[in-house]
């Protein structure tokens, strides 16, 4: 990743990039901020389950964010759905590490 290319264009957009990370496992939300950290442009929020990822969506201003597919209380594809109701434009990348 080129960082001075990312924070340049953060620069001209004239604020941070914000990405919440929903996964209900604390290890993969650590590894996806890490990643995202790599840079001081990307602000980081996380949730642990489908539901408080709608509530998050609902209440806050985020530019992407990462789903997980299973998860206790909300799974992503419901989640997934409910926050395409809220904010149809932003978007969503699924990522999970269940093979099933
Ligand atoms: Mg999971």
């Amino acid at each position: 990743m080129d960082v001075k290319k990312v924070e340049k264009m953060v620069a001209e957009r004239g604020k941070a990039f914000r990405v919440l990370i929903v996964d209900d496992e604390p290890r993969i939300r650590e590894i996806f901020r890490d990643f995202c950290e790599l840079t001081n442009s990307v602000e980081v929020d996380m949730a642990e389950n489908g539901a408080d990822a709608v509530n998050k969506v609902e209440n806050g201003n985020y530019d992407l964010v990462t789903m997980d597919l299973i998860m206790p209380e909300m799974a992503g594809v419901e989640a997934v759905s409910k926050i395409k109701k809220i904010k149809p434009h932003l978007p969503v990348i699924v990522i999970t590490g269940n093979a099933t």
